[in-house]
């Protein structure tokens, strides 16, 4: 049996966060994924300020594509307002294996099925053995599903469904867009251009909102698929495929003795954009500093809702505060893909 101090179920930008911090203060961890990295991970990939600076991610330096957003396009009925503020686009499928690396934590793939409490520890799936367990495996995952789910329930009215696409594309508008409320989705659309030549479309909706009123996501893909033909991706081919997670609702319990649950696994995406990967980062991070620094675990940092950080980042553009952080696109327009493709898996 395979022994440490902790152990990180979840690779994603929850654990692999936990993990960078955890081994920043010399700990003694192991991430476990079911996957092998790079993985495929169904997401926009769109990244705030705040996930830079918490991740403390120099931006010139990152390797792989990563696309900086002066405004965000946002359309609602014939309304469409520039909102001017600093946000990214990265490619999940290359940012969260970089972010794994990074945490330099050694890894094994594994898919776990089962936990035990086993003195002041816990025992997984009789292989491994820690005195500190941290759920980052996001929805599905196993340590929210036994030894948190029956103090935090999720609530079907916060469950997100969503389809979407990510692909090669030479788009010609650098910007993100975003439709909200379109033909009465309870929920937005986007078009998240990648740098050089990725593209991200997508749909997300309130589940239980749209099956009570009778709307299925296809018919809004449909309608989002004709939208980008008009103009910012004519002759685009889809195959969109689905995922569905959590909006943030009453999250009571968070740790419970020496066992953590992070990002998705604890439902923290915010209810006005769902946005979860700033909650991942930030929440995998404090519960690192709940191991080494013996602080509480608790969650009034981590932002449930995005129109703050959205905000902060207007504000201060407006004052001419240096909030621009950006990096210019090392090609102009969509360019060539290159680099790591799905299809490298
Ligand atoms: C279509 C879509 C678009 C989105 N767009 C955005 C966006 O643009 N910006 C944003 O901020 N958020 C977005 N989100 C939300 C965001 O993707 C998630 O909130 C974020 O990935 C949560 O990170 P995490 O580390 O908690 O979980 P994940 O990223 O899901 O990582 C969990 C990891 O755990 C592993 N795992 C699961 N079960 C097991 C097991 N039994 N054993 C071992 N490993 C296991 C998985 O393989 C996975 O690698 C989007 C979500 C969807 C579905």
């Amino acid at each position: 049996m395979r022994s440490c101090d902790v152990l990180i179920v979840g690779g994603g930008p929850a654990g692999s966060s936990a993990a960078w911090q955890l081994r920043r203060a010399g700990a003694d961890v192991l991430v476990l994924d079911r996957e092998r990295f790079p993985r495929l991970k169904l997401c926009a990939g769109w990244i705030t300020p705040e996930v830079v600076r918490d991740l403390e991610i120099d931006l010139e330096a990152y390797p792989h594509r990563l696309l900086t957003f002066p405004r965000l396009r946002v359309h609602w009925g014939r309304l469409q307002v520039p909102i001017p503020c600093v946000q990214h686009s990265i490619r999940r499928f290359e940012f969260d294996a970089w972010l794994l690396e990074r945490s330099g934590a050694p890894f094994e793939q594994h898919n776990v099925r089962h936990i035990a409490a086993d003195g002041a520890g816990f025992v997984v799936d009789d292989a491994f053995r820690c005195r500190w367990l941290v759920g980052a495996g996001g929805t599905r995952c196993p340590v929210y599903r036994t030894l948190f789910r029956d103090l935090n329930p999720r609530a079907s009215e916060l469950q997100i469904v969503t389809l979407e696409h990510e692909f090669q594309y030479d788009w010609r508008d650098c910007d993100c867009h975003l439709w909200f409320f379109e033909e009465g989705l309870p929920g937005y659309s986007w078009y998240v251009p990648k740098e050089n030549g990725w593209l991200n479309v997508g749909v997300g909706g309130i589940a239980e909102r749209m099956k009570r009123s009778g709307q299925d996501i296809r018919a809004h893909w449909a309608h989002l698929a004709a939208t980008l033909e008009g103009r910012l991706a004519p002759g685009a081919r889809y195959e969109p495929t689905g995922y569905s997670y959590y909006l943030r609702g009453r999250v009571e319990v968070v740790r419970r003795d020496n066992a953590f649950i992070t990002g998705d696994a604890a439902g923290l995406a915010t209810r006005d954009l769902g946005e979860g990967i700033g909650p991942a980062v930030r929440s995998g991070l404090r519960a690192a500093q709940a191991i080494t620094d013996g602080k509480s675990y608790r969650l009034d940092h981590v932002s449930s809702a995005s129109v703050m950080s959205i905000g902060r980042s207007m504000l201060g553009r407006a004052a001419g505060a240096g909030v621009f952080s950006g990096r210019s696109p090392r090609v102009p327009g969509g360019g060539p893909a290159h680099g790591l493709r799905h299809r490298d898996q």
